[in-house]
């Protein structure tokens, strides 16, 4: 495969292909180079809380998912079923978490279904 053939795969994939070329960095790149890697841990690390097991699992996240947006008309898509939601409109996910435990936006028919999981079957 040609690296013409890999970018045009990476994109049709929407992966974020990074060259690091180092000696050709400015501190510029550099830290632009840092932010893109972290986006990408941020979905590599995104994790799922099992309320009845107390055991987290790796979990894939759907394209557009976030949890944090500037603009609450901005559509996203549900941390759990990717429905396609506008941000205001969403709530946050006790189960689906980034690294640091904070929770993904999520619709709420997914959050009352399956976030509030363990209050609904205890009331
Ligand atoms: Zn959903």
């Amino acid at each position: 495969m040609t690296g013409k053939e890999w970018s045009k795969l990476c994109k049709e994939h929407g992966v974020v292909v990074i060259d690091v070329n180092h000696k050709n960095m400015t501190h510029e790149d550099a830290i632009k180079f840092f932010d893109l890697l972290n986006t990408a841990m941020d979905y590599a690390f995104a994790r799922k809380y099992d309320l009845e097991t107390d055991q987290y699992e790796d979990y894939a996240l759907p394209a557009g998912a976030t949890y944090y947006e500037d603009d609450m008309n901005k559509k996203i898509a549900c941390c759990e079923c990717g429905k396609e939601i506008t941000y205001g409109a969403s709530y946050t996910s006790r189960i689906i978490l980034d690294k640091y435990g904070f929770g993904y936006a999520v619709c709420k028919e997914c959050y009352f279904k399956n976030d509030l999981k363990d209050i609904v079957k205890k009331g």
